[in-house]
């Protein structure tokens, strides 16, 4: 088996299969499974597979690229807000798949969160899909397969992702030199998503969301002002987050940029698609850290409700924090719903006005008694 698509952890059947596809690709295939069962990691393998000389080693330019999502000829599409736009599919996908591939080679396309396409933008993938150039190679990933259209699932080879257990998603992150009590907070975190549980475990952000998660509780205790005080704290920490997000940027773009700084004429393409990424990332950056931090609030005070039931054995998700026992389980359990609402309201609404959504949250939440 190639060295990318061994070193994929817990998806043994998956990436021996891949092994095979990679020597002989199909030209269409669909990565199904649970949000955080690998997904990622196994298509930028893939990927890499497919795009390097030597069938995966590892180690060339064209796997060391394609492991980032940044060879020229991988373009990787994303929804923009809650779909993917059928202008995205015609300028990404369409348009590149029926010219030269900017390098010698194949083209790959990764379609993420597929069940995010919009109809007229499935509709284009499927032409696309029918009568596909001799030389692309189109990856649609989901975890909600059963979303896409009968007709786009017909074209595609399914690789099936099992879920990975949190003992296992611990056990990857310390094996990659995180240490041990953070690896089970992340891992506790993001309830054994790996790709989630990584980014917790070693972002330069890593845990400012859950001090903002303790920060709002204790700012909310003091009444309804508080709690609106709350709102703010984590409204300008999540700014915060999206300014950082800027200097990633930039040391993305590092390797292709010349001495002076200019962008190397090989690497425009690859440079334009990064800077499109993230943008939608940036958009994106506010709302996802204020569910992070929902998530936070929510994690907290789930473990203020366990150890009351549980007493001091309980399994909490934050084991290296003391809940805090002045807070009443009903009222827990009351600040919990709550956030709870909360998290659902911004998964299913992209244009919720952030700050409305967490005064109303944290205006749930407990005072002091
Ligand atoms: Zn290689």
């Amino acid at each position: 088996m190639s060295n990318v698509l061994e070193q994929v952890p817990g998806q043994a059947a998956a990436m021996a299969f891949l092994a095979g596809a990679s020597l002989r690709p199909h030209h269409a295939y669909l990565f199904a499974g649970p949000e955080g069962s690998g997904k990622s990691l196994a298509a930028r393998a893939f990927v890499a597979a497919l795009l390097c000389p030597q069938g995966g080693c590892g180690e060339c330019r064209a796997c060391r690229l394609a492991l980032k999502d940044h060879h020229p000829n991988e373009f990787v599409i994303e929804p923009e807000g809650r779909d993917i736009h059928v202008d995205t599919i015609r300028e990404e996908v369409w348009q590149p798949a029926s010219r030269t591939a900017p390098e010698p080679g194949r083209k790959v396309f990764v379609i993420r969160e597929a069940d995010r396409l919009s109809p007229a933008a499935a509709d284009t993938l499927l032409k696309v899909l029918e009568e596909p150039p001799a030389d692309a190679v189109f990856l649609l990933m989901s975890a909600r397969a059963h979303e896409l259209p009968d007709t786009v699932l017909s074209r595609c080879h399914t690789v099936m992702f099992t879920a990975l257990s949190e003992a296992f998603v611990v056990e990857q992150l310390t094996g990659e030199g995180v240490p041990e009590v953070r690896a089970k907070l992340a891992g506790r975190l993001a309830g054994g998503n790996l790709g989630r549980a990584r980014r917790l475990a070693v972002s330069p952000d890593g845990l400012s969301f859950r001090d903002a998660a303790q920060e709002a509780i204790a700012l909310a205790a003091v009444g309804p002002a508080g709690a609106l005080g709350a709102a703010d704290v984590v409204l300008v920490a999540a700014a915060g987050y999206k300014k950082n997000l800027k200097a990633e940027l930039e040391s993305e773009l590092a390797p292709f940029l010349d001495e002076k700084g200019r962008p190397e004429d090989a690497y425009r393409g690859a440079i334009k698609r990064i800077e499109q990424r993230f943008t939608r990332k940036e958009k994106r950056a506010e709302r996802d850290y204020v569910d992070w931090v929902l998530l936070g609030v929510s994690s907290l005070l789930r473990d203020r409700i366990a150890q009351a039931v549980a007493g001091a054995e309980a399994p909490l998700m934050n084991p290296d924090l003391i809940p805090d026992s002045t807070l009443t389980v009903q009222r827990a359990a009351a600040g919990l719903a709550g956030i709870e609402e909360a998290r659902a309201a911004l998964s299913e609404d992209f244009n919720l006005n952030l700050r409305l959504v967490l005064e109303q949250a944290f205006l749930r939440l407990p005072t002091a008694a």
